[in-house]
């Protein structure tokens, strides 16, 4: 049974774009898209375009049979599963591309993956030409890709709603990745400690202690532990501008590399 739609009377269609190898976090986007949309369309792409030369496009996990049946049991409409083909035509890579704003991609996973927030917001912008959603739906774990697709939105006039949706953690903090995969036993055990060290950076912004002294303690538990801390930084919310101190919202954010596999995560301060 369809649900009544919007005051026109069209169906509310929901997108959820993902890269597929599909976890709780993924189904809690889809859940949200259910809640207020009519129709919900999820899309499994691996973007070649948003990944680097070094990056991890041809080992990043793929498993489609596990992904519909999981979708199915989510009781979703219809699943996209174009290939590079189908989505950049014969030599696989556009001739048109999005450039979100310099100063939002300069800095963060953008410093350290050149070219990352192009290929996404290139390849979202095609899907939602693609699908034409009402709302498409993304996680605020990838929370510069958030404010990204957000920015490209308002900037180019598109015509939808873009709805975040909170991080899903594994039950000892490890926000849940499609990465996570590739751990070793030994990081899969090491992982949680990211979020144990945004939760203490946290503290400190709240009690307002020195937060660069909790920032230089977290990086350096990071490092004993075996992590390669690419950022750990204070940032404002909606800018991602580093933050002064007593400024609100701010968020946290981290990117560190456990057993070669980048984990990013970060915890918002409202
Ligand atoms: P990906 O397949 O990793 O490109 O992710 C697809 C969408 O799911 C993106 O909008 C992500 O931000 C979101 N997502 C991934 N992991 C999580 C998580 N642990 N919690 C909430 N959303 C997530």
């Amino acid at each position: 049974m369809l649900k009544s739609g919007d005051d026109s009377g069209r169906l509310r269609l929901g997108l959820v774009p993902t890269m597929g190898y599909l976890h709780e976090g993924h189904l809690s986007l889809v859940e949200r898209a259910r809640e207020s949309c009519d129709l919900v369309v999820v899309s499994i792409f691996v973007n070649p375009l948003q990944f680097g030369p070094t990056e991890d496009f041809e080992r990043y996990p793929r498993d489609l049979e596990r992904d519909l049946s999981l979708l199915r049991g989510a009781k979703v409409d219809c699943v996209f599963n174009p290939t590079a083909e189908d989505v950049y035509g014969n030599g696989h890579r556009p001739g048109t591309h999005v450039v979100p704003p310099q100063w939002l991609i300069e800095r963060l996973c953008g410093e350290f993956r050149p070219g990352h927030f192009e290929g996404v917001a290139t390849v979202v912008a095609k899907l939602f030409n693609i699908v034409q959603p009402n709302i498409a739906y993304f996680g605020e774990k990838d929370y510069q890709q958030l404010l990204v697709i957000k920015h490209m939105v308002k900037d180019l006039n598109m015509n939808l709603n873009i709805q975040g949706v909170p991080i899903v953690r594994e039950s000892d903090g490890l926000a849940m990745s499609s990465r996570n995969v590739y751990l070793s036993e030994a990081g899969r055990k090491k992982a949680p400690i990211i979020h144990e060290v945004l939760s203490e950076v946290k503290s400190a912004v709240q009690r307002k202690a020195s937060v660069q002294e909790a920032i230089a303690k977290g990086k350096q538990k990071l490092i004993d532990n075996g992590f390669e801390v690419q950022y750990l930084e204070l940032c404002r919310a909606d800018t991602l501008e580093p933050a002064n101190d007593g400024e609100k919202p701010v968020v946290i954010l981290v990117a560190a590399k456990l057993d070669k596999v980048r984990l990013i995560d970060n915890m918002i301060v409202s």
